[in-house]
């Protein structure tokens, strides 16, 4: 069997728009490389997490084939072990958002910090902020950081609900997952035990936000920006503490082939570590071409020595949330130039190589938000006759009729 890359692009799934001739960004997109694959494909259209729009978390878990509802102890594991933080079974790890609040009002979920700022921020929250218990808290990129409360004598608990309202949890037996919740109002919700052995962990984590909330008021970084009419970093949102490793079964052994990562973002970073794919040295860039350009390199000096390679682009989603919907289409098509044209250099399908593309959920770019919808997936490799086109149309007319959940796509293509 021949080399795998396994393409995941954020949320590119959507709608048909009206002002792109009805068609999806991903049908309307010109791909000149993902066409040169069609004579040698299959496509698939699986569901994600049935009725529930799914998060990037449990979509990613999904296409690699780790069942969310089975696996996922709570994004935070993900979240700070892919900013090289140390979660153990029993502390809790959180995601954190640094906000601005007014009162008890939210106002942003979300203040960019430069480097040096968000470095001044962690010095003082993880120096100045006062709790019974240790902890540990890790800038990331613009505004995302994670923290990681300790507690030897194990009290900690992750039935708790989230402080940042955009995110409700979900509780399936003992896992745990977040969806986007449409909230009714811009009032910072406290976070609340959703069981009784939960109490101490909402104190604890109530603890920490106000501390926080005291101690980013005394910094220079709020003082400077207050001073130059700036956004504000006065507000820490907390989500989705997991308590428990997620136990992914490594993905080495589970289909005897050696996985390496190419992704950027600390969420896929973590999950590609939980699964036991070697992660490949790399940052996440701003400048789109750039960073098609990076991942493309770094495909390919992965593609020299692993067998099978994950990799992980952002931007399709974050364009989707802002409704920039031709934006979007022109990110597929630089993926398409840059991209998945570099990957065609080292693999080739006619030959015993395969090459997946697919999303971990839909973006709708009018509705701004992730949606339910099957997901469209091309599969390329020789055993495969021609398919018309990629796209959502296409896959949902024409597909494999042996992936209904996108579970099942890993399996299906570590046994072709
Ligand atoms: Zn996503």
């Amino acid at each position: 069997m021949g080399k795998i890359v396994f393409l995941i692009v954020d949320g590119m799934g959507d709608h048909p728009i009206k002002l792109l001739s009805n068609k999806t960004p991903l049908e309307y997109a010109n791909k000149v490389n993902i066409n040169s694959l069609l004579p040698h494909a299959a496509l698939a259209f699986p569901s994600v997490l049935g009725r529930l729009a799914p998060e990037s978390d449990s979509g990613v878990m999904a296409d690699l084939g780790y069942d969310p509802k089975k696996y996922s102890t709570g994004r935070g594991w993900f979240e700070c072990l892919g900013l090289g933080m140390e979660p153990r079974e029993g502390d809790i790890s959180l995601r954190v958002n640094i906000a601005e609040a007014v009162g008890s009002k939210l106002r942003s979920v979300r203040t960019y910090l430069s480097k040096e700022e968000f470095a001044e921020i962690e010095k003082a929250i993880n120096e100045q902020v006062k709790l019974p218990l240790e902890f540990e808290f890790k800038a990331g990129e613009g505004y995302r950081g994670g923290l990681i409360i300790r507690d030897e004598k194990k009290r900690l608990s992750q039935f708790v609900s989230n402080n940042e309202p955009g995110y409700t949890v979900k509780f399936f037996g003992d896992k745990k997952l977040s969806f986007a919740s449409k909230s009714k109002s811009d009032l910072i919700p406290k976070i609340k035990a959703l069981k009784s052995n939960a109490v101490f962990t909402e104190k604890i984590l109530n603890q920490f936000i106000s501390e926080a909330n005291k101690v980013l008021l005394k910094t220079d970084v709020y003082k400077k920006r207050k001073a130059n009419g700036l956004p504000l970093p006065n507000y820490v949102l907390l989500r989705d503490g997991a308590i428990h490793d997620p136990k992914l079964p490594d993905i080495n052994k589970k289909y005897g082939k050696l996985w390496a990562a190419v992704v950027g973002m600390p969420l896929e970073k973590g999950i590609a570590s939980a699964a036991g794919m070697s992660l490949m040295k790399i940052t996440e860039l701003d400048d789109l071409d750039e960073d098609l350009e990076n991942k493309a390199d770094s495909v390919s000096r992965a593609l020299d020595k692993y067998d099978a390679v994950y990799v992980h682009v952002k931007q399709t989603d974050a364009l989707s949330h802002l409704g920039k919907y031709v934006e979007k289409y022109d990110a597929i098509e630089r993926i398409d130039r840059i991209l998945v044209y570099s990957i065609l250099q080292k693999i080739d399908v006619s030959n015993g190589d395969t090459i997946v593309i697919t999303c971990d959920h839909r973006t709708s770019s009018e509705l701004k938000r992730h949606t339910n919808d099957n997901i469209p997936v091309l599969i390329a490799n020789r055993k495969f006759n021609r398919v018309k086109d990629f796209g959502e149309t296409e896959c949902k007319k024409h597909h494999l009729k042996n992936i209904s959940k996108a579970t099942e796509i890993m399996p299906f293509v570590m046994k072709l």
